[in-house]
């Protein structure tokens, strides 16, 4: 935005060879707001100044360490912090959620090795097992005997010391088998030891407890959403209070603005057309008195100037000029619009002094029609663009306006103009006009 450099804000009045680049917040009613850097530097308070060119170049997203006003000060501090923060939730979910699921992996695999490697080194072999009752049940000492065939009474004899020893051994046989079942059952009952399902109950039940966090935010979501309703509500009574503020404000101001003048807006900003002998009109400021001085020598028979201040079509304009002779007999002052289509024609937006044409600001709202110049005769201009309309008020208290043929558009921009002009058989004349006071205001 270059609008910064488009506006020359005010020379400080304490030091006045600065410039204003700095609005003061914190002020009594007789105070102006317009400081100069001097000004800041000056005051221990520098919380209670804006500095103008952040204000016009920062970005939306930027944030007044000392504005708005508010109670509790730390608010902004926090504000600003949090938007400052560039972390993001729902990243920071992810992580969490991916980090546990990772550890969580991590963890249960490591648990099914440790189970594994314990189950590995309780192994029973099938073969094992064969060779092991092979041994206890002496199997093959059986077969040996039954296959001596030869002699039976010997292998009777045989059988008989077998089976009776066999018996005998009854105990150690019956402890040593009994080892064997234990083992291999122990194995095969190893995975129903290792029943993870309670295992996972019992972490799904912690898990739950999440639901209840959810819960709780989805309370948290319902009470913002009533707070939102609450603040929309605030906001609108906030409007109102503003419109009372306001109003308030406006009258309490008004009785201190009602005199300001601001022919200083005008300064420098006066514009010569191509039109004749335009250039050749003069435009000065008396600083001290607040007065444009506009003069045309006797060389000028016709031009016109216009002063490049946009007229506003919300807000409305007094003018007030001072006439300082009897001056010639065409002189129209007025307004003239941005594309000055109208000038060669003469501005009918105005009204004709010298020369009693009607065409131009002629309609008698009060008293009677006026054209006059004398010295010190004073008229005042009252510019309401939104209602098209231009009231001219001299000392006597006459009232003319704009005919109705020649109202303003309100979707025009408008800028102050002279014009002055020579009928054909007139004598050239030169003349002194002074604007003496311009005032911008929100109502008459
Ligand atoms: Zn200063």
């Amino acid at each position: 935005m270059d609008i910064n450099k488009e506006i020359e804000f005010p020379f400080c009045k304490k030091h006045k060879i600065e410039r204003a680049s700095f609005l003061q917040i914190k002020i009594e009613e007789q105070d102006n707001v317009f400081k100069c850097a001097q000004c800041v530097l000056d005051d221990n308070q520098t919380k209670d100044y804006l500095y103008i060119n952040t204000i016009f170049n920062s970005q939306d997203d930027y944030i007044f360490q000392n504005w708005p006003p508010i109670s509790n000060q730390q608010l902004i501090n926090d504000l600003i912090e949090l938007v400052q923060d560039q972390s993001d939730p729902i990243q920071m979910i992810e992580d969490q959620f991916n980090n546990f699921i990772n550890e969580f992996m991590q963890k249960i695999q490591q648990k099914k090795k440790q189970v594994l490697q314990c189950l590995q080194q309780l192994y029973v072999d099938k073969a094992e097992i064969q060779n092991i009752y092979k041994k206890l049940s002496s199997k093959d000492e059986l077969q040996t005997i039954l296959k001596q065939k030869v002699d039976l009474e010997k292998m009777n004899m045989d059988l008989k010391k077998f089976f009776f020893k066999s018996f005998e051994k009854k105990k150690q046989t019956n402890a040593s088998l009994q080892l064997l079942v234990q083992r291999i059952k122990y194995y095969q009952d190893f995975p129903k030891m290792f029943n993870l399902e309670q295992h996972k109950n019992s972490i799904f039940e912690q898990l739950d407890l999440i639901d209840e966090k959810i819960e709780n935010s989805n309370l948290f979501r319902e009470r913002l959403g009533q707070q939102q309703q609450e603040l929309n509500l605030l906001i609108q009574s906030q409007n109102q209070t503003d419109r009372i503020i306001n109003d308030s404000l406006i009258n309490k101001f008004n009785e201190n603005l009602i005199n300001i003048n601001q022919v200083r807006l005008l300064n420098k900003k006066e514009k010569f057309s191509d039109l004749c002998q335009s250039k050749l009109i003069k435009v000065t400021y008396d600083i001290n008195k607040d007065i444009i001085s506009i003069y045309k020598c006797q060389d000028v028979h016709q031009g016109y100037i216009y002063f490049s201040y946009q007229l506003q079509r919300n807000k409305k304009y007094i003018v007030r000029v001072r006439f300082n002779d009897k001056g010639g007999k065409y002189i129209i002052f007025g307004l003239v619009d941005q594309y000055l289509e109208n000038l060669i024609l003469k501005t009918k937006q105005g009204k004709s002094f010298g020369d009693s044409d009607t065409k131009y600001g002629g309609k008698i709202v009060q008293g009677s029609y006026f054209n006059e110049m004398n010295k010190d005769i004073i008229i005042e201009m009252r510019i309401d663009i939104q209602n098209q309309q231009i009231q001219f008020e001299n000392n006597e208290k006459s009232i003319n306006e704009l005919q109705p043929e020649c109202l303003l558009d309100a979707n025009k921009i408008y800028y102050l103009t002279f014009y002055f002009g020579k009928l054909k058989n007139q004598l050239p004349y030169e003349t002194l006009i002074d604007i003496i006071y311009f005032q911008e205001v929100d109502h008459f």
